[in-house]
């Protein structure tokens, strides 16, 4: 079963002959996709958008309403791409590593070090959210992560990259690691995470969670950021 909004450069049709008869061998995620092996140079990416996510379920079980893509096993098992608001993408790919080079993503979030962090920082001009959000410079940065990010290091989104001193810089470093890592432990479950976090309390009469003031939006890097305009001082 295929919704085909979701698939990209390959039909239902197509996506089905080419993994039939195959298995899923291993799985590799590089920023925001997620490359599943399909056996020799065929592999499944998925893109999860704003609420994909995947479902396991047994011979027996009903996939979500939401399911757009459903991989049968030979089992009678199946593997729910769930998508309630259809930003995700599936597409069959023969080549991972030319696929990070065509598109031209940056580094994975979490497999950065420190001084690739720093020359990204060092040598671009821009607000330092389009920054931490640009694909191409670090990848696997969504919106929301982005403001909790700077929320945590007290950042204001806006402040320019050539501002920051390398003392921020490794703050803004640790808390990209520490944001990112904690929202996966808690499988970004919105009601699990902690209500210290921005994340939680980012919209309209949202109160900082630290001050209590009532928390600003305004559009940076092309995206709506929440942030605190007292904790977050702009540079
Ligand atoms: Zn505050």
């Amino acid at each position: 079963m295929v919704d085909a909004y979701v698939l990209k450069r390959v039909s239902a049709r197509e996506l089905t002959r080419r993994l039939k008869g195959r298995r899923f061998e291993n799985s590799q995620r590089h920023g925001k996709h997620l490359f599943v092996r399909a056996g020799d140079e065929l592999w499944l990416r998925l893109h999860f958008g704003m609420t994909g996510s995947l479902e396991y379920l047994k011979r027996d079980e009903v996939p979500p309403k939401t399911a757009r893509v459903i991989f049968r096993f030979a089992n009678g098992c199946q593997l729910a791409f769930d998508d309630q608001r259809k930003f995700g993408e599936v597409e069959l790919i023969e080549d991972f590593d030319e696929f990070l080079r065509t598109r031209g993503l940056g580094p994975d979030a979490l497999e950065i070090s420190l001084s690739q962090f720093e020359a990204i920082f060092g040598k671009h001009r821009g607000a330092v959210k389009a920054i931490l959000l640009n694909q191409q410079l670090i990848a696997g940065i969504g919106n929301l992560y982005a403001d909790e990010i700077l929320f945590r290091t007290r950042v204001h989104p806006a402040t320019k990259a050539g501002k920051l001193r390398n003392k921020d810089l490794t703050r803004l470093f640790r808390a990209t690691r520490n944001v990112l890592e904690k929202a996966i432990a808690l499988k970004t479950d919105f009601n699990r995470l902690p209500k210290s976090w921005l994340l939680t309390h980012r919209e309209k009469r949202g109160r900082c969670p630290r001050c209590g003031r009532a928390l600003k939006s305004a559009t940076i890097g092309g995206r709506t950021s929440w942030f605190c305009a007292h904790c977050q001082k702009r540079i």
